[in-house]
């Protein structure tokens, strides 16, 4: 204010040139932002129990320090998920706690860091408000979420909005304390994915709507700009209401100027959102507003850069830019790291790293059968079954209380190390006893997360005619070796499908080619497909729980496409495995044998490969018989098919 009265003055005098007393000042302001940590502290992965590099806040940290220095002003964010995810989060939130006035070691981190806010993620609320409460007072930065609210009152559960004092310094070296308005949202599905956590103590609200009240608000208390830290994602669907995925409506509302997005797990600007409407991949804006997604466990470092410029103390964006820096890259299909660990910031988590170290590799549970896969390609195996049964556990628990209860559930699974291009050794053996939480990754490899769809019994039996292209057709009147198993089809494409019953004839040829496509129309592989003892009726409507690669039509199953998905879990299948261990404590993973292959081969010399070792676990019918060695250090067997 001083200052340009002493303009004016100096203007109305005529000693300062018209064009510098109306100068703008112009401020760059960077503001930083990680998402979707999930108490990634260290490039650790617990399931693997080896190091990392895709992954660490420890990593990250270094890509921070140096943005930082990098910049005259800047800001540091974080959009949420981050006290759940990893084994790190689990041991704190089930067996240590927090006791009062412990800070939880990412939040320890990010003390360390210096954030000036956060949000709230969905997978914020997994261990209910306490913890979540406890967790929160030994945050430093504020966490602000605008669109969860008391149950009853409808009064803000969180700071819904902060507006921070931040002095900068302008492109000539002066300071202007700025005014930066920071609002926080969450997707509204976290009364439904965590019901028993938050029935009759929070509701959440549209994002759109509780935006378009508070911005506003912010704005006229004072906001020279809005910083939107939303753990929510991209959709390029118009708008339906109560969407999930906001952030690219967001950047539509008046009064928003920058968004660090998450949620979705991936990164913007990217090639993982080529064709987003009003998206410009080299400038990193939706609709003209910076917006970044930094994907998850500290992979990436999302940057926006804004030039304000200030004039009769009103400020204004005049150029945004983001762009999302990542710890890590591929060479060569190799992972080479691009910064190391900050040393501060990795030794800040050393204690709870250790105790995650004993926690993973001590015994959570116990199995009372064997659980491998050296034959889940030719039979019924515990290895996909105690996935199946999980899944099922968890959807019932889900589909509580919505349109989709009481329907009948059916789980599906494939093997996923079951030797093919893995090697010889590529199977998962984990004999009976104490089974650790590093075993769940030997079990359930991939990080999908849990979806399920709703199909018609016709549905369901053209699915298994999918899975049934994994066998080459034998010919039951040929004489000689005939391999049973078609190199050409993936194993994690060989969907078990638990909760009917059936046979699966591999002397018909393939209805389907490993591309899905019906290449023999009138041909048909499943027989004796039951649900509860009876012929399964074509009409009837089934929730089959699988995986968001399958819901979404990975493997290129009929009638999978995306469109039928009626609950996107927010967790890992892998989750929901090591939650299910958890909770049983003692699982019986013997296979309910609801499949077989069926005896139709008559004299055929039926045989496929596994591991050498597979022949010290024989199934004890003994249709199953070593039959020498095969190529790449893998044994051959040969199975009985005969009547
Ligand atoms: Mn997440
Ligand atoms: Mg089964």
């Amino acid at each position: 204010m001083a200052r340009k009265t002493l303009l004016i003055a100096a203007f109305l005098l005529g000693t300062t040139p018209l064009a510098d007393a109306f100068a703008a000042d112009v401020v760059k302001l960077r503001l930083l932002g990680t998402s979707d940590l999930h108490v990634a502290a260290l490039p650790y992965n617990y399931y693997a129990d080896r190091e990392d590099i895709t992954l660490g806040l420890s990593r990250t940290a270094t890509l921070i320090e140096a943005a930082r220095t990098e910049a005259a002003n800047s800001m540091l964010f974080d959009a949420g998920d981050t006290i759940q995810g990893n084994p790190l989060g689990d041991l704190m939130a089930r067996e240590r706690g927090l006791k009062p006035g412990e800070v939880h070691p990412i939040y320890r981190q990010m003390n360390l860091l210096g954030y000036d806010a956060t949000t709230t993620g969905n997978h914020e609320f997994n261990y209910g408000l306490d913890y979540l409460a406890a967790a929160h007072a030994g945050l430093k930065a504020p966490v602000v979420t605008a669109n969860v609210v008391k149950e009853g009152t409808g009064t803000p559960y969180f700071e819904p909005y902060r507006i921070l004092e931040k002095t900068v310094r302008d492109e000539a070296g002066k300071e202007h304390v700025l005014k930066v308005g920071v609002i926080g949202f969450v997707p509204p599905q976290i009364t439904t994915w965590d019901m028993s956590n938050l029935k009759g103590k929070v509701r959440a609200l549209d994002i759109i709507e509780t935006a378009s009240r508070y911005v506003p608000e912010m704005r006229s208390k004072g906001a020279d700009l809005v910083v939107v830290v939303a753990h929510s994602g991209l959709d390029g669907a118009p708008r339906k209401g109560g969407d999930e995925n906001a952030a690219a409506y967001l950047a539509e509302l008046p009064g928003v100027d920058a968004i660090l997005a998450g949620h979705q797990h991936k990164v913007f600007p990217g090639k993982d959102f080529e064709g987003l409407p009003k998206a410009d991949m080299a400038k990193g804006t939706v609709n003209g507003i910076p917006v970044v997604m930094p994907g998850f466990w500290g992979s990436h470092l999302g940057v926006i850069d804004l030039t304000l410029s200030g004039e009769n103390g009103r400020w204004t964006v005049a150029e945004g830019r983001s762009a999302a820096r990542p710890i890590y890259e591929l060479r060569d299909r190799q992972r080479v790291a691009l910064v190391g660990d900050a040393p501060q910031v990795a030794a800040a988590v050393q204690p709870e790293h250790e105790a995650t170290l004993d926690y993973v590799r001590r015994p959570i549970g116990e199995t009372t059968a064997p659980i491998n896969s050296y034959f889940a390609l030719v039979q019924d195996d515990p290895s996909i079954q105690i996935v199946t049964n999980a899944q099922s556990w968890y959807v019932a628990a889900m589909l509580k209380g919505g349109p989709h209860e009481g329907l009948p559930i059916l789980s599906a699974g494939a093997p996923f190390k079951a030797g093919g291009r893995g090697g010889a050794e590529y199977y998962t053996d984990i004999p009976a006893g104490r089974i650790a939480i590093k075993n769940a990754a030997d079990l359930y490899l991939y990080p999908n997360t849990l979806r399920a769809v709703l199909m018609t019994g016709a549905g369901v039996r053209e699915w298994l005619e999918m899975s049934a292209g994994a066998f080459n057709r034998i010919d039951p009147a040929k004489t000689g070796e005939q391999p049973l198993l078609n190199p050409a089809f993936p194993s994690y494409n060989f969907d078990v499908i638990d909760g009917v019953t059936y046979r699966i004839d591999v002397t018909q040829p393939a209805r389907y080619d490993t591309d899905g496509k019906l290449v023999n129309p009138d041909a048909r592989r499943i027989l004796d497909l039951s649900f509860q003892g009876r012929p399964i009726d074509p009409a009837q409507n089934f929730v089959v729980v699988t995986n968001n690669y399958r819901a979404g039509g990975g493997g290129k199953f009929p009638g999978l496409d995306g469109t039928n998905i009626i609950l996107e879990a927010p967790d890992e299948n892998r989750t929901v495995l090591m939650n299910y261990i958890y909770e049983e404590k003692t699982i019986n993973p013997s296979s309910d044998g609801n499949w077989s292959l069926a005896r139709t081969a008559g004299d055929a010399v039926v045989t496929f490969e596994s591991a050498p070792k597979a022949a010290t676990a024989l199934p004890a019918d003994g249709r199953i018989v070593p039959a020498g060695e095969a190529a790449n250090g893998f044994a051959k067997y040969r199975i009985d098919l005969k009547g």
